[in-house]
């Protein structure tokens, strides 16, 4: 007999065949249940059909692989013995949740079905057992439904009309009820719910042409394909491409024996979370209802209580819940994010999972676990006693969990990005605000956010795309609106706790949300919203306040929030570990002082271009095109001695911002073209024309045409560039190097430590560097030596053409140091410009196109191609001169990725832009300690 591979995995009676780390295979919630499991907590029985199933489905034209359909039936037979109750049928029949669940936690797939294997018989079976034909009924109509509308795709709105209709009439009459009272699901009898699940069932021979299936079996493969063809439901399609999530086989299925949490008020069903994923304290924090179904919880459908008051109402309960908190955290060293079914006052797990949380708690968090017992010695000692945690679990909690090495590796670019996301300026007062408070909501997730309300995904991803600041307005979200949220600035429901859709995909980008606002009526069809007589139209312009759950009409000003102190101490915990230095490239004063705040040690790229083009002060581009227009050396010399003091003083305001932090400025770099108009723009070309003339500078249109002609090039980046300016028109060198020099010795006269570093771009030979690098000195020696005083400088060059860095030993012989150029490295390396590439480069990147870079070359280093040349020209360079500093300026200096690589290359540091300076420092942490 041939073997078939293996597809499922049992769990069950303390005893998993899975394990915690195969999610690949087993999907998170399969190996969440296993480990659970494992580590002897109670959950339902069951088993997990793997990720590969899923994939072998796929591959096989939905059709399902040999030997499944035989291994499922072994499982439900295990499953009938382990429970001692029989699928869908006997005294006590086995009902079962049907559930999908990748590795990575991805809405969008099959929702839950529950209660599967009810059928007429069993209906009347499940009646008998738990005493109840009422609780019986009200499981089948919500089989029937979630059967119906997930697995065969029938509109749940034509169940929810049904359900509605006969509240109204049906169950209103027979309660006497007036028009203003509502009627609830919990008013509605058994004799009513029976006839609801013959409407039921009608809709779906209706829909489906077929009746109702009886046969457990039946529906249990007719909800394993649905889960199998949920995979590629465009929605977890679309939830893919957004969180650019690759290389998953598909979803497993989770097949679990039904516990219930509606069978009194015993029971009730909950999530929660380790700690407090807003704001990282470590509380026990979450979301309960009593005797309610799961899934209601988890839709946000009805607004549940703090998991507190399962203290009092269910004491014990609480405390094996505070103990599988402990298990499961310091089992995991993570912060978890749990559901649970409590069924006639025993607790089930049924499911936990690495927690989201806002960027603010991702740092308490880290810093908490690494410093903090998550709980007092007599609290965990007490769980002990009553035998509800197992000593070793107490003795771990009752000190730190993690190591701080753990903490940095936990932390991702992306929290410290969304840590400083904008919130509502503080110096409003709270009286202005009052003014324009429109209502108030849960707030799910911290910041806040302004923009036109759309009340559609759809509408939100248009309108964004136009560039407009979005708030999506939603009653609930659901996966279908992932696109829309993603493309919001912020997200407002009217209903929901902390735990709903909403507030959980929000949580993940650390996206402003607020929840719950139940006093907000929304109408879809009329595009508008009211609070009391209050209306606010599509389009119309609000803000949202997430740390408070305020809602506010009109614009509002943000601003950037102060970081908590967890991320001070965890960003100095990563300055310990890193060995790379973390620089920043600014070509201000005001940039400069934001990246030291930031953590930068130094400027490793200032730009000198960019301060010509002032338009405060319009001299400074009139003189450079006065020293581009001039016809001889003299002329332009003139046109320089201009230019100078505007750059001394630059370059004065940025040393002192730096404070004797190293600073790289770098020569002008750009072909002279670029400061002039194009020759076929004519009212460009008048503009400079009268520019000049006001600066009393006798010109014609003529002239400034013939001149841009003169200039033309017919590949720029190829051209009269770099320091081909410098050996052309050593002046322009010399004006730079004086103002640099100058500005250096003012600074040290005045006691401000100043240490510059100048930087010769696009060097291809030696020589050639050789005979600017030789200039440059004469001219700093001389002006140190006459002003007398004691300054030390360096004059380098950037590795940004291929042959410099094949010759990138001689270069070393004249240059103190090299910065590489990462993207001028990268367009040389692979004659790829960076301007054109979008045109089809992204068919390189995409996966199902060509696929042949994992990522954009121009966002993470190229490490194969011109990694290659970075580590030549490192080592080559150094064994040239041993002493040689290494950089790197280019985009990929604040990349994560390409971070490693540095580190790795034995790179002295990476220099990046202002706002990537942290992520740079976590980066270089990570990279020490990997
Ligand atoms: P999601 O991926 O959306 O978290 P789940 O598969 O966890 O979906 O199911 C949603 C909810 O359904 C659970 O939180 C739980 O309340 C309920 N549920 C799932 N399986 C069972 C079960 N075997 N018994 C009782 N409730 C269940
Ligand atoms: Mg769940
Ligand atoms: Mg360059």
């Amino acid at each position: 007999m041939a073997t078939t591979r293996r597809w499922v995995y049992f769990f069950g009676n303390g005893k998993a065949d899975g394990k915690g780390d195969q999610k690949e295979l087993l999907g998170g919630k399969g190996a969440g249940l296993a480990e659970m499991t494992r580590i002897g907590l109670t959950v339902p029985g069951g088993f997990t059909i793997t990720t590969e199933a899923c994939a072998a489905y796929n591959d096989r034209g939905q059709k399902w692989p040999v030997g499944l359909e035989k291994q499922v039936r072994q499982m439900i037979a295990k499953l009938e013995r382990t429970t001692k109750k029989k699928f869908g049928g006997g005294k006590n029949p086995l009902l079962v949740s049907v559930r999908s669940g990748a590795a990575q936690s991805m809405p969008g797939m099959m929702e839950t079905i529950l209660n599967l294997g009810l059928n007429d018989q069993s209906l009347e079976a499940l009646a008998t057992a738990s005493n109840s034909l009422r609780f019986a009924l009200d499981a089948y109509r919500r089989f029937i439904m979630m059967y119906g509308a997930t697995a065969k795709g029938i509109d749940r709105g034509l169940f929810d009309e049904a359900f509605d209709r006969l509240k109204d009439t049906t169950t209103r009459n027979r309660l006497g009820r007036d028009r203003n009272e509502k009627v609830i699901d919990t008013d509605v009898s058994a004799e009513e719910l029976s006839k609801l699940v013959d409407t039921f069932k009608d809709i779906y021979r209706e829909r489906c042409g077929q009746d109702f299936p009886q046969n457990p079996m039946e529906q249990l493969r007719g909800a394993i394909s649905a889960v199998f063809d949920s995979w590629m439901f465009d929605k977890a399609v679309t939830y893919r491409r957004v969180e650019n999530i690759t290389g998953l086989k598909g979803t497993a299925v989770n097949v679990c024996q039904m516990v219930f949490g509606n069978m009194g008020d015993d029971c009730g069903t909950g999530v929660c979370f380790t700690r407090d994923p807003s704001t990282g304290e470590c509380v026990f924090y979450g979301d309960l209802l009593i005797n309610v179904q799961g899934e209601d919880v988890v839709a946000g459908v009805r607004t549940p209580v703090p998991l507190a008051e399962l203290k009092t109402l269910m004491p014990d309960v609480y405390r094996q819940l505070e103990a599988v908190r402990v298990m499961l955290e310091v089992h995991y060293k993570e912060m978890q994010d749990l559901e649970f079914t409590i069924e006639r006052g025993k607790l089930y797990m049924l499911q936990c999972r690495t927690g989201k949380r806002s960027p603010q708690a991702a740092f308490k968090i880290a810093v908490d676990q690494a410093t903090q017992k998550l709980m007092t010695t007599a609290a965990a000692n007490r769980l002990v006693r009553r035998k509800f945690l197992p000593k070793k679990y107490a003795t771990a909690a009752s000190k730190p969990i993690i190591t701080k090495e753990d903490a940095i590796r936990r932390i991702h670019a992306a929290d410290v990005e969304r840590l400083f996301y904008p919130v509502l300026d503080p110096n409003l007062t709270r009286d202005e605000l009052d003014t324009r408070l429109v209502t108030e909501g849960i707030g799910a997730v911290p910041g806040a956010a302004c923009g036109e309300v759309a009340f559609s995904a759809t509408r939100a991803e248009k309108r964004a795309q136009t560039g407009a600041e979005v708030v999506l307005v939603r009653k609930e979200t659901s996966p279908e609106d992932v696109g829309g949220m993603h493309a919001a600035s912020g997200v407002l429901t009217a209903t929901g706790g902390k735990t709903s859709h909403a507030a959980v995909v929000a949580r993940g980008w650390g996206k402003c949300c607020i929840v719950g606002c139940d006093s907000l009526s929304i109408d879809y069809d009329a595009k508008q919203m009211r609070v009391e007589d209050h209306v606010i139209r599509e389009g119309d312009t609000i803000t949202l306040d997430g740390a408070t759950g305020r809602v506010f009409e009109g614009a509002t000003d943000l601003v950037r929030p102060k970081a908590p102190k967890e991320y001070q101490t965890l960003m100095n915990w990563c300055d310990a570990h890193r060995r790379l230095g973390v620089r920043t490239n600014a070509d201000t004063p005001a940039d400069a002082a934001r990246a030291v705040e930031l953590g930068a040690e130094g400027i490793g790229l200032c730009r000198t271009e960019h301060m010509f083009f002032d338009p405060k002060q319009p001299e400074r581009i009139r003189s450079m095109r006065e020293m581009i227009l001039a016809e001889d050396e003299e002329a332009r010399r003139k046109a320089l001695e201009k230019l100078l003091p505007f750059q001394t003083s630059d370059f004065e305001g940025i040393f002192r911002a730096m404070n004797g932090k190293p600073v790289t400025v770098r020569l002008l770099d750009p072909p002279l073209h670029e400061f002039l108009p194009q020759a076929d723009n004519p009212g460009g070309v008048q503009d400079v024309v009268d520019e000049l003339r006001a600066g009393g500078k006798d010109v014609t249109p003529e002239d400034i045409i013939r001149r841009v002609e003169q200039l033309h090039e017919a590949n720029p980046m190829l051209g009269h560039r770099g320091c081909r300016l410098a050996i052309a028109f050593p002046e322009i060198l010399e004006m730079q190097v004086c103002a640099i020099i100058d500005a250096a010795i003012r600074c040290v006269k005045d006691g401000i430590k100043v240490f510059p570093e100048i930087m010769i771009p696009l060097s291809i030979d030696p020589k050639e560097l050789g005979i600017l690098v030789e200039h440059t000195r004469e001219i700093a020696d001389a002006m140190i030596k006459d002003r007398g005083v004691k300054l030390k400088y360096l004059v380098g060059t950037m590795i940004e053409t291929p042959r410099a860095a094949l010759l990138s030993g001689p270069i070393a012989g004249v240059s103190d140091f090299f910065s590489f150029g990462t993207n001028d490295l990268t367009q040389f390396t692979m004659a790829l410009s960076r301007d054109d590439a979008g045109r089809f480069l992204p068919d390189y990147v995409d996966e199902d196109k060509a696929g042949v870079f994992g990522d954009d070359p121009f966002q993470s280093l190229d490490i194969e191609g011109v990694g290659k040349l970075v580590r030549m020209a490192c080592r080559d360079g150094r064994s040239e001169k041993s002493n040689l500093k290494l950089g790197i300026c280019g985009e990929h200096g604040g990349d994560p990725k390409s971070i490693f690589f540095c580190n790795e290359a034995g790179l002295d540091y990476v220099s990046c832009s202002p706002l990537r300076v942290p992520i740079a420092r976590l980066a270089a942490a990570q990279a020490a300690i990997a």
